[in-house]
This record gives C-alpha cells, structure tokens and sequence, in this order.
C-alpha cells in the first residue's frame, strides 16, 4: 500500500484564490502589520513569504524590519503603536526574538483581537475552553489538511509529537475539541514509538529529521508533519517520507504541506481579525 499524498500546496492555493475574490469585494482592506527583529535568516523568509501573500491576496500589509540590537521598550512602543492603528487589523511579530526580549511580553502586549498568530495568552486559554477566537495559524492547517482526507476525527486515537505552545499544544487542543483521544508525545517520552504505532493519526511537529521511520506508524493511519529542516540545501520533514509513506494511508509531504497551508491559514485569521474589529 502506498499512501496518498495530501496536496497542501494545491488546497492552500484554493484558499488563497477564494481569500482573493472576497478582498477584492471589501471596502475596506484588512491590514497586517509584519514585524522582523534581527536577520535570523529563517525569519526573513518566512516574513518575506508573509509578505508576499498578504499583498497577492491584496491586503494592506506594514512591514517593520528593526535591528536586531532594539530594546524591549522600544519594541513594545512599536506593538502599542499598532494596537492603536485602525488600518491594521492583524500584528504578527516573528519568532524567535533575540536574547534582551522577553518574547512573552511581546507577545501578551498584542491586542488579542490583533494576534494573528494566535499566541497571546487570552486567545490559547480561548482555544483550551474551546471557544476559539484567534486560533494558530500552523495548528489550524493540520486540522485542514486531516479533515481534507474525509476521515473523520471523533474518536480517533491522535498522537502529536512536540509540545510547543505555537504547535504542538494548540494542535492537541484543536484535536481534543474534535473529540479525538489525544497523546501528547515530548523530548522526555519513552519508547516514542509505543505511542506512535497506536496513532490513527500522527502529527509530527519536533523539529528533529526523519525522526519518525516506517516501524513507529500505523497502517493506513493519516501522518501530517509540520517538521521543516534545512539538509543539504534541502528542506526535510520530521518523518522518514519515503519509507512511511508506504504503511500510512495519507501523508503530508514537506516541503509542499503544512508549510502552504500555514501560510493561507494567517491570512485567513488576518481576515477574521478585520471581522472582530467591527464587533
Ligand atoms: P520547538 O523546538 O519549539 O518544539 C519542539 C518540540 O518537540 C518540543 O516540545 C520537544 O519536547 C519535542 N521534541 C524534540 N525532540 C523530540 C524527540 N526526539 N522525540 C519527541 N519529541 C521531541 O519547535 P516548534 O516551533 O514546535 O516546531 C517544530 C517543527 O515544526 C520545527 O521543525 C519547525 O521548523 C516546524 N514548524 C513548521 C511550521 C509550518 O508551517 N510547516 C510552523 C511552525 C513550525
């Protein structure tokens, strides 16, 4: 048996072409403002990939490139400034933040019907007591590209590997509100593979390469891997694709599956934040 491979790339271009047609049709055009600390090089592609889809989609988009050397005072200055912007709706600030920033307080200083991202502490513990306002954008691209297969979650037993809060605890949350039974898999579990093989569905967000090989998945079971590793000027997933992709019944492929969606997924929130602004 070989899997089917889910097309993120393909239903994230769906997306964006149905976000294009309602945008054209506003008056008023949402506004995302893009804020860049540093030259991480990994945040200036994902920033710059933001970027281009906010004005593709033809959002009004502000983007912030600040030296890497600001201070948290000065920072925090530029997110209340924002708050107060009526033609920005969405603030995204990228992560990670260099070492003088406390990124929690960046982060809580968003308003949270401007968090985009969905990481400001309201809009997690919205998501815990399942009454979801702003939720992650890459959590909520799983969820997608899972109920893209047709399977239905209830009941399923879940597995996600990773326990960020910006991936792997949104995701277990969003899985749980589905009704899945949910395991949480982390750098401290033993014998990850015990867990994984009982996974009808396996969510692999760890950032560790080809973690997950062909003996830790169930047959037939839905692999969705957020992972992106840089190897060789490539970029790999967290799961061994090639031989996993012969025992699972529908696997994300990397790059061209969660990542796209991630993508859709913020500019769908940016949206719905333009939405809650007129409540
Ligand atoms: P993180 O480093 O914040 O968290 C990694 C998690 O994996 C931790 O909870 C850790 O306990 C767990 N982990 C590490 N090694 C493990 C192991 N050997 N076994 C089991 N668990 C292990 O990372 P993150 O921000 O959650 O991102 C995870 C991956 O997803 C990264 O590769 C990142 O680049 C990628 N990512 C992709 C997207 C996307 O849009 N596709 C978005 C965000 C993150």
């Amino acid at each position: 048996m070989t899997a089917e491979i889910i097309d993120g790339k393909k239903i994230a271009e769906k997306i964006i072409n149905d976000l294009k047609s309602k945008v054209k049709n506003l008056k008023e055009k949402p506004g995302l403002a893009l804020v860049l600390v540093g030259n991480n090089p990994a945040s200036e592609i994902y920033v710059n990939f933001k970027e281009k889809d906010s004005k593709e989609v033809g959002l009004y988009c502000e983007r912030f490139n600040l030296d890497k050397d600001i201070n948290e005072m000065d920072l925090l200055k530029l997110v209340n400034d924002l708050n107060q912007k009526t033609n920005i709706h969405g603030i995204l600030v990228q992560l990670p933040l260099p070492k003088q920033i406390d990124a929690n307080l960046i982060i809580d200083s968003i308003l949270p019907h401007k968090d985009v991202d969905g990481f400001t502490p309201l809009n997690l513990g919205n998501l815990v007591s399942e009454n979801t306002i702003l939720a992650p954008a890459t959590a909520r691209a799983v969820l997608y590209l899972i109920e893209s297969t047709g399977m239905e979650i209830k009941g399923k037993n879940a597995v996600v590997v990773g326990r960020s809060n910006t991936v792997g605890k949104p995701t277990a949350m969003m899985l749980l509100e589905k009704n899945a039974t949910v395991t949480i898999c982390h750098s401290k579990t033993k014998n990850l593979a015990e867990h994984t093989k009982k996974a009808d569905i396996l969510v692999v967000a760890c950032g560790k390469p080809r973690l997950v090989t062909k003996d830790m998945v169930k047959q037939g079971s839905v692999v969705i891997d957020v992972g992106i590793n840089r190897e060789g000027g490539k970029l790999i997933g967290d799961v061994d694709f090639e031989s996993v992709k012969e025992v699972a019944g529908y696997i994300t492929p990397v790059p061209g599956g969660v990542g796209p969606m991630t993508r859709a997924m913020l500019l769908q929130n940016t949206l719905k934040a333009m939405e809650l602004a007129k409540r």
